[in-house]
Parts: structure tokens; sequence; C-alpha cells
């Protein structure tokens, strides 16, 4: 039965991954928030795109390193390549900000990584 309905869940979620690639295509925006809504469920444990909201499982995220050792990806590759560095920072801002939701984040952290992304990394 869980089999049957787990199968069940997989056959739909292809077909609707398939038809928001015919509908909506991934180089444009509308058509990367139509794949999130369908893929961000059945992806649970992944972070997702801070701008289209797609999961990590499905897209490729931009690392930003802000030191020898830290990098970070709030944005996929593709929304990534579509803004400049002063359009990203909003992005990065609410990756910090969640980040301080388990606690807080050092100033130098937020200062190299503001750097780093109008740096254009
Ligand atoms: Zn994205």
């Amino acid at each position: 039965m869980v089999l049957r309905i787990a199968s069940t869940l997989f056959v739909v979620a292809v077909a609707a991954i398939a038809l928001g690639h015919l509908w909506f295509h991934p180089d444009t925006l509308a058509g990367r928030r139509a794949i999130a809504a369908i893929t961000r469920p059945l992806s649970p444990a992944y972070s997702t795109c801070g701008r289209c909201g797609r999961p990590w499982s499905v897209c490729e995220g931009h690392s930003t390193p802000y030191s020898e050792h830290f990098g970070c990806f709030p944005l996929c590759e593709r929304c990534w390549r579509e803004l400049s560095p002063q359009e990203r920072l909003p992005y990065y801002e609410q990756l910090l900000r969640g980040w301080e939701r388990w606690g807080a984040v050092e100033q130098w952290k937020k200062d190299a990584i503001r750097t780093a992304v109008l740096e254009g990394k």
C-alpha cells in the first residue's frame, strides 16, 4: 500500500516536472518558480535558492567564497547570473538573517560576504 502510494506520487511528480519543463522553461524566472513549486515539497531536506525557490536537489547553487575556508550559496547559478552584484545583496542578507535564527553571526562574516558579493564573487 505504502509502496503503491509512493510510486503513484513519483509518477505524478515526474509528470508534473515534465509539464513544468514544457510550460515554463527553466531559463525564465517564472519557469524556475513553477519548477520550485513542484520540486520543493519533494525535497524537504534541501535548502533552496532565495530567488526562484528551487531546491539544491534540482539545481546548482552559486558558491560565493568569502574567506579562505568559507563560502555560501543563497542563489542558484542561473539567478546569480541574471542579477548585478547590488541586486544580489538582499539575497545574501536574507541568508544571514536565516543564520542568525541559529545564533549570532560574527560581524567579520557579514562584512566579508558583503565585500565578496560586491566584488562579483
Ligand atoms: Zn534561483
